[in-house]
């Protein structure tokens, strides 16, 4: 298949449905309508850069590409909480750390097992072939990575194997291998087990709040206040944290904060116990939708 073809079947299976604001709150942590939109992205200081492109979106436009900053973000912060608890909890790693915490999050969202989180789940899914097609090189928040497109890989099978019903059609259309759908039953089991065992000895069994991890919005630079607001409105940050905190007993308190770092990027830092999500991240997703749009329109 050529790049551009590729990126047509790409756009072609972005064209999910929207998630509804209206959608039944799940019986899990998670709540679905935090995320939809209406999202008044109007900031009141001059617009410039994104911002104004934003701005200028039709509204399911903007629906759409809120859906996959939204994916890929929260998956971002899976990832990155995954190194939290590698790190607090000092769980045993086997192979390497970056896969296990791409696992991680994906067999987290799997594991809400809502249609709007499967939803999300395909849109961060589809967003690293997107990343692969276009090679945005400064999306550096995976270092010591598998290549974008077997992360991808990666995360189809174990949604296929957690759920194939849902997501057969997915993998087919991306040419996800018979011999290999036939492993990733077996790859979900595993990956779901080993995360459950060797947090198994850190559960939380009083059903209280750690109130161990604090969230931080930090002010946004030029072009960055949509996705800020964004951010702050969907709650991300503080639906991820508030699942943690009521799922581990972590020993320290830890800070997640968003903020202006000069780079697309998020990152788990050890010896300051706080997890940076960095606006230029979010912007770089929201950059890889808006092209998308441009290939439609
Ligand atoms: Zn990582």
């Amino acid at each position: 298949m050529g790049n551009s073809t590729f990126r047509f079947l790409l756009l072609a299976l972005l064209a999910l449905p929207v998630l509804q604001a209206s959608a039944p709150a799940s019986s899990r942590a998670f709540v679905a309508e935090n995320i939809a939109p209406p999202v008044a992205l109007h900031v009141s200081q001059e617009l410039q850069g994104l911002d104004a492109e934003l701005e200028r979106l039709k509204h399911e436009d903007l629906q759409e590409l809120l859906d996959f900053v939204a994916g890929n973000t929260l998956f971002t912060l899976y990832h990155e909480a995954g190194h939290m608890l590698i790190s607090e909890l000092e769980l045993p790693v086997l192979g390497q750390e970056e896969d296990a915490v791409d696992n991680l999050a994906t067999v987290t969202m799997l594991g809400a097992d809502t249609e709007d989180m499967d939803l999300l789940l395909s849109h961060a899914m589809i967003g690293w072939f997107l990343i692969a097609s276009e090679n945005y090189e400064d999306l550096v928040f995976y270092s010591e990575h598998d290549l974008d497109q077997q992360r991808g890989y990666q995360m189809l099978c174990l949604m296929v194997g957690a759920d194939e019903a849902a997501f057969a059609d997915l993998a087919r259309d991306l040419e996800l291998p018979e011999e290999r759908l036939e492993t990733c039953g077996f790859d979900y089991e595993q990956s779901a087990d080993s995360w459950e065992i060797v947090t198994a000895p850190y559960l939380r069994e009083d059903g209280e709040r750690g109130n161990r991890i604090r969230v931080r919005h930090g002010p946004p630079g030029p072009g960055q206040a949509s996705m800020a607001l964004f951010l702050k409105e969907s709650e991300l940050m503080e639906i991820v944290a508030e699942e943690l905190d009521d799922l581990y007993k972590l020993p320290e308190q830890v800070t997640f904060k968003a903020e202006v770092c000069g780079e697309e990027n998020a990152f788990w830092d050890p010896s300051q116990r706080e997890m940076t999500l960095c606006y230029e991240l979010m912007t770089g997703f929201a950059d890889i939708y808006l092209d998308l749009l441009t290939l439609r329109n």
